[in-house]
């Protein structure tokens, strides 16, 4: 096992679209969620909905048939697969829903390759078959308490964060996280040296880091679409797992591995000439 924990944020960076929103207007349903926006949380806004198109006569079959059409790059899917061969711990960190996730995880056949999935809990009322969404934090117990001022009320990304970092399997690992929106600015923050951010460019994390990025001690390494995503994070896992083995800097024999193990789906094994 590689000292790697890859971290994903779900929405706009496993899949290319917003699962809420892919949910919403597929179902045709936006009027009446772009009405209630602005009068409740967004997490709480998703069960409402959900709660709507269930009257309207929608099942969970037609969700999940609607959830498995957001496209999802083949690049992501390849990157996905390589940095699990590679060894890497991989997690996703979401403010999307269980159920979402789970659904277009298993589709295309990558819920194996997460150890671990940190979003809203879902349920579905045996009743009726509706489809419930809780908050991650229960807000109406207390705020999270997250000083910044930018993580909605139902998650701070931050601090599920520091929660992986400190849990057995992360503990010392370096960790590799990459994120879009808001809600990932967060955890950006909270990185350390040894870590990576790859927020994806033109997006409202690149945004907020481009305000001041010295206020990030992890590197940042930007990324705007899956080929790019897949050839930057193989190249960061490529290099830390380098520097594991204290070798000198990537020469372009070396930077070339990682690519090699893509192709064959096979872990990466090193030879080393002294
Ligand atoms: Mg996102």
């Amino acid at each position: 096992m590689a000292g790697i924990v890859v971290v994903f944020d779900f929405d706009k960076t496993i899949i290319d679209v917003d699962s809420d929103n892919w949910v919403v207007d597929g179902l045709g349903a936006t009027e009446e969620f772009e009405r209630l926006l602005p009068t409740m949380p967004w997490n709480t806004l998703m069960d409402t909905m959900m709660g709507e198109l269930h009257a309207r006569g929608k099942s969970l079959a037609d969700v999940a048939g609607v959830l498995r059409s957001a496209p999802l790059d083949p690049r992501v899917v390849a990157a996905i697969k390589a940095c699990y061969g590679l060894g890497c711990d991989l997690r996703i960190l979401s403010d999307a829903n269980r159920f979402f996730i789970d659904t277009i995880l298993d589709h295309h056949g990558l819920t194996d390759y997460f150890s671990e999935i940190n979003t809203n809990p879902s349920a579905v009322d045996a009743a009726t078959g509706r489809l419930r969404i809780a908050p991650y934090h229960d807000f109406h117990a207390g705020p999270h308490g997250c000083g910044l001022g930018i993580c909605p009320p139902n998650m701070c990304k931050g601090q599920v964060l520091d929660r992986i970092r400190a849990s057995a399997g992360a503990a010392g690992k370096r960790v590799i996280y990459l994120g879009d929106g808001r809600g990932d600015y967060c955890p950006s923050l909270r990185l350390g040296r040894d870590d990576f951010m790859m927020p994806r460019r033109g997006f409202p994390v690149w945004e907020l880091i481009c305000e001041d990025p010295s206020l990030l001690q992890a590197e940042v390494h930007p990324w705007a679409d899956g080929a790019e995503m897949e050839e930057t994070l193989l190249r960061l896992v490529g290099r830390v797992l380098l520097e594991e083995r204290n070798l000198p800097p990537l020469d372009c024999k070396l930077e070339s591995l990682p690519a090699v193990a893509v192709q064959d789906g096979m872990p990466m094994t090193l030879r080393i000439k002294n």
